[in-house]
Parts: C-alpha cells; sequence; structure tokens
C-alpha cells in the first residue's frame, strides 16, 4: 500500500527502545524524515546513526518529557528540523500499585509521564498541521484502556484519561486534515517486558522461561507481539490511506482481549 508520506516529518518521542524505535524504524523506511526524543542520548545516538547509513534524514534530543521546558525544547528543534505532520506520542510505562495503596505522588508521576507531554506537544504541533490542512498524531497506549491490569492502576486510569483527551480532540480537529489515534499493546517483547518477566521470576524464584509460558498460554496467538507488528498499525495510521480513521484505539495484542468491540 502507498502510504504517501514519503519526504513528511515526523516527531516520534521514546524513540530509543522498544515499540517507538520500531515506529522510527519503520517510517524511516517509508522515507519519512525523522525527530527522534528520548532520555539516552547515547541511544538516540547509536539509532540516529544506524538510520542515516540507510538513507534516512534524522536529527535527535536527549529529553525527558517530564520535565515542562523540554517539551519545549523538542517543539523548537522539532519545527526548525522541518513542519512536523506525522506525530508518534510515547514514553515509558509507570510504575505498578493498586488503586488502593498508590501515593498522590505517583499518580502526579503518572500523569506528568503519560498524559502532560503528549498534550504540550500536541497544543505546539497542532497550529502547524492546520495550516498545512494533513496531520497524523498516534499515542501508544496499552490495552489496559480496554480492559483494566490488575497492579496497574496508574496505567488504567491516566491512559484512559489520554484517551478521553483523544476522543475529544480528534472531534474537534476532524475537518482540518487532522486525525488523532492510539495504539494500544498487548504483551510485547520489548527490553521492559523482559525486564519485568525477569523481575517477576526472580520474585517467585522460577526460571523465566515459566514466566514467558504462564504469557504466552494466555494469548490465542501463542506468543508476545513483535515491536514492529505493533508500529506497523501506528505507521498505517499516519499515511494517506487512514484519513478516515480518527477518535479511535487499536489493539495489537494477538487476540488477547475478549471483548466483542
Ligand atoms: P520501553 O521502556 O522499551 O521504551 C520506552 C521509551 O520511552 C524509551 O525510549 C525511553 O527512553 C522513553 N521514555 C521513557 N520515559 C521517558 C521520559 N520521561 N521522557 C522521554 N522519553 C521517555 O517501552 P515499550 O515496551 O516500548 O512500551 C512503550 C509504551 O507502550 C509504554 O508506555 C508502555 O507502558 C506501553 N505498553 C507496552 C506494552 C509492552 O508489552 N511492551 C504493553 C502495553 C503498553
Amino acid at each position: 500500500m502507498e502510504l504517501g508520506i514519503q519526504g513528511k516529518t515526523a516527531l516520534v518521542t521514546g524513540a530509543s527502545k522498544g515499540i517507538g524505535q520500531a515506529v522510527a524504524e519503520a517510517l524511516a523506511r517509508e522515507g519519512v524524515r525523522l525527530f527522534l526524543v528520548a532520555r539516552s542520548q547515547d541511544r538516540l545516538a547509536v539509532l540516529a546513526d544506524r538510520l542515516q547509513k540507510d538513507g534516512a534524514e534524522v536529527q535527535y534530543l536527549a529529553a525527558d518529557l517530564t520535565e515542562p521546558g523540554n517539551t519545549e525544547r523538542v517543539l523548537k528543534a522539532a519545527r526548525d528540523f522541518g513542519p512536523v505532520e506525522l506525530f508518534l506520542g510515547n514514553t515509558g510505562g509507570p510504575p505498578p500499585g493498586t488503586a488502593e495503596s498508590l501515593p498522590p505522588e505517583a499518580w502526579q508521576g503518572a500523569f506528568d509521564l503519560l498524559f502532560l507531554p503528549m498534550v504540550r506537544l500536541v497544543q505546539g504541533l497542532l497550529p502547524d498541521m492546520k495550516a498545512r490542512g494533513f496531520g497524523r498524531i498516534v499515542f501508544i497506549t496499552s490495552l489496559s484502556v480496554k480492559e483494566p491490569v490488575a497492579n496497574l492502576a496508574l496505567s488504567n486510569a491516566i491512559r484512559a484519561g489520554l484517551t478521553g483527551y483523544l476522543k475529544t480532540l480528534a472531534r474537534e480537529v476532524a475537518a482540518s486534515g487532522v486525525t488523532v489515534n492510539a495504539v494500544a499493546p498487548g504483551y510485547t517483547r520489548t527490553e521492559r517486558v523482559e525486564a519485568l518477566f525477569a523481575h517477576q521470576a526472580r520474585e517467585e524464584g522460577v526460571p523465566v522461561d515459566a514466566i514467558y509460558r504462564r504469557i504466552e498460554a494466555q494469548i490465542p496467538a501463542g506468543r508476545l507481539g513483535r515491536p514492529e507488528e505493533v508500529a506497523a498499525l501506528a505507521v498505517f495510521l499516519m499515511g494517506k490511506p487512514a484519513a478516515y480513521v480518527t477518535g479511535q484505539t487499536w489493539v495489537a495484542d494477538g487476540g488477547y482481549l475478549r471483548f466483542l468491540l
């Protein structure tokens, strides 16, 4: 399928690892110019170097997006690089914990990580997107927005809030050629998930393979997803053919969730 985004500029946050990195790689293959953001300068440098060797045009900025001043720095640098028409909004997952026990600081931290940077970046990018009559905003959320996951109260609640924001925004800007969607991954084999499973195995005193087998048994596909499989959905949503698709959350979970719609 011809996505029609060659030569356009994308801002990809959380780009140094996992799903964000896979989106950056997939966009590079489509000939998209990339502005990459994550916390680790070293990892971004290695990724940018690799993508540039493959012919992509790439710039990057190491920034912790929980600091408000950093979203301004990112916006300025990304706009200087090119008119940003594609935005992949992604950061790391919040810590686990129950709704009953998490202290207010943890809720504030998750809000500052998952919600506020997305709003700040979108508000900075929208005027250009609307003026150009084309924009694609895709957030990476989680299947927890469809079915809350036990002990992930922060993810369940704050990402649900972001989903309410995206639905509202999508309707506000739909007539200007800007779409707003979310991709909700199920279990996806990234470094973060590998670290979580290793931690779980140590806690239980079992081999890490046992943790994988237990999770895989719950997934109809019989395996965890690959970052590039989640990325493919995000990149499709950024393409011209997806112009009439907005305000939705799209799940990539190997059939894990049981609800109908
Ligand atoms: P990851 O930890 O592998 O990568 C996260 C990326 O975000 C990294 O590039 C990191 O540098 C960046 N990041 C983290 N905090 C940041 C901050 N404060 N400022 C700027 N950048 C920051 O995560 P992943 O597994 O690729 O997951 C991506 C998102 O999808 C996360 O929010 C995660 O919770 C969610 N998710 C993942 C899965 C899964 O199975 N992997 C499932 C559901 C939801």
